[in-house]
């Protein structure tokens, strides 16, 4: 793992380098979360000194586009004065109280007063524990053992949903996790996404064994996928409709989506005449600090301890710090901030795409909402198959002529890309900039 990368010319590294070495002898792989290993990328990882608005500098004094605006999070930009001042104003009065408090009310009135289908909402740390709670609640309320996931949907790394999960699952090939309990994996069908078929004959196949379906609201950590329609019937909206008639709930996982596709999150996009029974959130709605949540029907949710049966808790939940950021970042986004990341979005994605069609790089762009990515791979992408179908090496030349063009994108093939209400017309001017020389380098590799 310690094996020496190439080191751009162009561009010092001696500092990351330096510290990558160091961290390599006290964190296992020298990252706390693997995607930042940048394994897939072919040049050293990127330590980061500090961010503002769509800018990161990192240690040896470099500075880039932010382009993964923390996976997520970071909607409003970095270092948002109004948020930084709830933070610091929290803080002022205690960093965590192991006990109720305002701020926790407010966030949980503003998550159901925006989003339709949570009546009650439950406030945890990340958004692993919301699906992982999610998934316990549908067991324990519909007293069944068995789920469906589909192959390249991410929803943390939860025991029962790793297999053939998108993000670093994805990144690095892996078919899932060591670790995992066969008896925890037997109960966990994976789909492919889209396959209506293969839907309907897992519902006939284990007649009142499923518990939930649950399915990203938007795949976006395989690439972004549109959830596709069929006779006019989104695939969310369809399966939706099929657990119902088999007595079994629909989780829609919006960690990554919600308050982020849209203000109302994929949801907003899609939810006509369907709701989903659980729903799970977490990225933006701690505006960079720890937070996750997990809501829906009321009468589900209050199967919750201590007044239900069904256990769950969290010596940190509903932090006020946390709770603080992301409270500020949900009510400063506004249409306008929406609007803004629409915007530039859109004209990332085609300037990129212009660039890369010009230099002959096949590709393709999906879009959900706001969100976008960009394939390496002339062929439709709709499920897993066709996103793994990708041009990997391209993508990873792509990626460091990019980085030492100064814009910082995500470090793996199988990521969203990300912008934010500080990402304006200068901002994407500068990504512009640099894609054309990053599409020569992807053509040649
Ligand atoms: C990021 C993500 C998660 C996991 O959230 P963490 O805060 O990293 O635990 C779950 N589901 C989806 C869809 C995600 O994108």
């Amino acid at each position: 793992m310690t094996a020496a990368l190439p080191t751009p010319a162009s561009q010092p590294t001696a500092r990351s380098e330096e510290l990558l070495a160091a961290a390599q002898r006290v964190i296992p792989s020298g990252v706390n979360s693997p995607v930042r290993a940048f394994g897939s990328v072919g040049t050293p990882p990127r330590y980061i000194d500090s961010a503002r608005g769509a800018l990161l500098r990192d240690v040896d004094g470099n500075e880039y586009v932010d382009m993964i605006c923390s996976w997520g999070p970071m909607l409003l930009g970095h270092g948002d004065e109004r948020v930084l001042r709830a933070v610091a104003d929290a803080a002022q009065r205690g960093l965590s109280f192991g006990a109720s408090h305002a701020g926790e009310v407010e966030l949980a009135e503003l998550v159901c007063g925006r989003i339709g289908p949570v009546e009650k909402v439950r406030m945890v740390s990340s958004g692993t524990e919301a699906t992982m709670s999610a998934l316990r609640l549908a067991r324990g309320f519909t007293g069944r053992d068995m789920v469906i996931k589909f192959a390249g949907c991410y929803h943390g790394h939860v025991d029962a949903l790793l297999a053939e999960a998108g993000s670093g699952i994805a990144t690095f090939g892996l078919p899932g996790s060591a670790g995992v309990p066969a008896s925890v994996a037997e109960a966990t069908l994976v789909l492919p996404y889209g396959d209506r078929e293969a839907v309907r004959a897992a519902f006939a196949a284990h007649p009142d064994a499923i518990a939930a379906v649950i399915t990203e609201a938007a795949p976006a950590n395989m690439g972004v996928i549109t959830p596709p329609e069929e006779d006019g019937i989104g695939f969310n909206r369809f399966l939706a409709e099929e657990a119902h008639a088999h007595g079994a709930l629909l989780i829609t996982d919006e960690v990554l989506t919600g308050f982020r596709a849209s203000a109302t999150g994929y949801y907003g996009v899609d939810g006509e005449g369907w709701t989903p029974d659980l729903m799970t959130f977490g990225k933006v709605i701690g505006g960079g600090m720890p937070v996750g949540a997990f809501g829906g029907r009321a009468d589900v949710m209050d199967c919750l301890a201590p007044a239900g049966p069904v256990y769950q808790a969290g010596t940190l939940s509903g932090n006020p710090l946390a709770t603080a950021a992301g409270l500020a970042t949900l009510r400063a986004a506004d249409a306008e901030v929406y609007a803004r990341i629409s915007r530039s979005s859109h004209a990332v994605a085609d300037g990129v795409s212009a660039a890369l069609s010009e230099a002959g790089v096949a590709h393709t762009v999906n879009r959900a909402g706001t969100l976008f990515s960009i394939f390496f791979s002339d062929a439709p992408v709709t499920d897993y198959a066709a996103a793994k179908a990708q041009n990997t090496a391209a993508y990873a030349a792509f990626f460091r002529a990019m980085l030492e063009g100064g814009v910082y994108l995500p470090p793996s093939a199988f990521e969203a890309w990300f912008v934010s209400a500080a990402h304006d017309d200068a901002i994407v001017d500068r990504v512009l900039a640099a894609a054309p020389a990053a599409a020569r380098a992807a053509a040649t590799a």
